[in-house]
């Protein structure tokens, strides 16, 4: 499976799908419960406010004292509302399924049997607002205690011999250059990469960093360890009412209405082109696991077309992919197709990241164990079932066709929508990643609650790296949260508030 990350300023909220979802409150009261103190979700929730500048729409319910006004991260709705986004909301609303804000407080806690809603994005002006846009540009080259190295790959941490972090060593054109720290190090090199950084610098498992013939420095047992990530299993079906002016087709130039839709996106930052696709989402429990009862376990979201046939061919690189799927269906623009992502977002396997060599520039190794523990299998197949009922919930008002599974499967295990084989084969031949890696530097295991690394002085980890668990939603506002809430803890401590 293909694991991209952003590597650019801003990391991957340059290249991401721009879907703001903080997740349920529950999953930050379950991690204080856990031992990581003022995490709970009172604790995050003013950090969350702090970063925010959100842009209210008139017509989509909000819980207004939840979000912030003035920071500098962007959050806005879509506007126009893709075609077909209001069927998707209207056909959960008809299952019972509360409309409303994912990312208010009451809104996850009370809606009964879940909640949706049209996502809440990180855009400005009809354009991408990156960590980079959002804190970062602005600040370029105006303050005097900024240094920004663009091009400059981190190799190791330098520690002291009091296990003291002192600096950072880092190639660039070829060179191996070093700056030395007068207060602290901060790691934010995301799930894979911090982790690799702190083996590189010998802190984590004694007897994995000795048998590469590093030198363990702090044995600690858990860095790489418990990583976690969502899994999705894109789920086509032709939907002729969808696609007519389909947001992909207008990208790609594919209509004769491209010219005039870019232009009109060019003046105002409105229409089309300016979608990610990835347009709603249906958060709910799916009931199958009783110690996640607490939180969210599904999230089945709404793309306003079936992506390009080098999305799975280069970006999941699905063998035969023309052969085994319906590609002259599921690319037709004259009839328009759509897909439903289920999701997995509450997964109890946990998969690791360790070193595959010593040198510098050596990739880390990435095992997920993806669907490793039956209960996911288990939780997955309901949330693809839950799919269907939604999507034929649509089709008693929307012109709809049928759902396109794969050829290879259908033909050995069948077409019946309610068979738990076929999707259980359907999700281990086809699921992808959400690109959601976390906890693989978890706050109790690697770094304490104030996300300093456990047996070394003045080193910190600020990432998706240190959450104690996944939470149930999209990634990157709890990110970006985690900047906000360690920076604040870093003038804290160096008592420079
Ligand atoms: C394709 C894709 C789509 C996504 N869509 C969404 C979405 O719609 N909504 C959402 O909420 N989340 C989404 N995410 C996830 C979200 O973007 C991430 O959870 C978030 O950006 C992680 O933040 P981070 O700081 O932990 O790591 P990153 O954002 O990955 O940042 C890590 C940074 O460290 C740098 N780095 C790494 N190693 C080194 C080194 N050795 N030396 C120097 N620099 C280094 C990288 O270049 C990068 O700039 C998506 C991610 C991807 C990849």
């Amino acid at each position: 499976m293909r694991l991209p990350r952003g590597k650019m300023l801003g990391g991957s909220t340059g290249l991401n799908y721009m879907a703001y979802v903080r997740g349920h409150p529950n999953d930050y009261d379950t991690w204080k419960a856990g031992g990581a103190d003022d995490w709970g979700y009172e604790d995050v929730l003013p950090f969350f406010k702090k970063s925010e500048d959100f842009a209210p729409h008139p017509d989509v319910k909000v819980e207004a004292e939840v979000h912030g006004i003035e920071g500098p991260l962007s959050v806005t709705h879509r506007d126009p509302e893709l075609p077909f986004t209001g069927a998707f909301l209207r056909a959960a609303e008809q299952l019972d399924f509360e409309v409303g804000d994912y990312n208010g407080h009451a809104g996850r806690l009370t809606a009964s049997r879940g909640i949706v809603g049209p996502h809440q994005f990180t855009i400005r002006n009809g354009q991408r607002c990156s960590a980079y846009s959002a804190f970062l540009e602005a600040d370029m080259g105006a303050r005097p205690n900024l240094t920004v190295a663009t091009g400059a790959h981190a190799s190791r941490v330098l520690l002291d011999e009091g296990w003291k972090a002192v600096g950072v060593e880092w190639a660039a054109d070829g060179a191996i250059l070093s700056a030395t720290a007068a207060r602290e190090v901060v790691l934010c090199a995301g799930a894979y990469m911090s982790p690799q950084l702190l083996l590189r610098s010998g802190v984590g498992p004694r007897l994995e960093l000795e048998a590469l013939g590093l030198k363990c420095l702090v044995d600690s047992p858990h860095v790489g360890k418990h990583l976690k990530d969502h899994l999705y299993l894109p789920i086509p079906f032709e939907c002729p009412s969808s696609t007519a002016l389909g947001p992909l087709a207008c990208s790609l130039g594919l209509v004769p209405e491209a010219q005039g839709l870019f232009e009109e996106y060019m003046a105002t930052g409105k229409g089309c082109p300016a979608t990610s696709l990835y347009e709603a989402s249906l958060f709910f429990s799916t009931g199958t696991r009783p110690e996640k009862a607490h939180t969210h376990d599904a999230q089945i979201s709404w793309v306003a077309s079936c992506y390009d046939p080098n999305f799975y061919t280069v970006c999941h690189g699905i063998v035969d992919f023309e052969e085994h799927f319906h590609v002259d269906k599921m690319f037709n623009l004259e009839k328009g197709t759509a897909i439903l992502l289920a999701q997995l977002i509450q997964p109890e396997s946990e998969g690791e990241v360790t070193l595959s060599g010593t040198g510098a520039s050596d990739p880390p190794l990435i095992r997920h164990n993806y669907l490793t523990k039956p209960a996911d299998v288990k939780a997955f197949v309901a949330i693809c079932k839950q799919t269907i009922v939604i999507k034929d919930q649509m089709a008693k008002s929307e012109e709809m066709g049928e759902v396109l599974i794969p050829k290879n499967l259908a033909s050995r295990y069948g077409t019946d929508l309610d068979s738990d084989e076929l999707w259980e084969a359907w999700l281990r031949h086809y699921a992808c990643t959400l690109y959601h890696p976390t906890s693989t530097c978890r706050i109790g295991d690697v770094v304490d609650p104030r996300c300093r690394v456990k047996g070394v002085r003045s080193l910190r980890v600020a990432d998706a790296s240190i959450m104690p668990d996944v939470v149930s939603g999209n990634t990157q506002a709890a990110c970006v949260m985690i900047g906000e809430k360690v920076a604040a803890m870093i003038a804290e401590d160096n008592a420079v508030v």
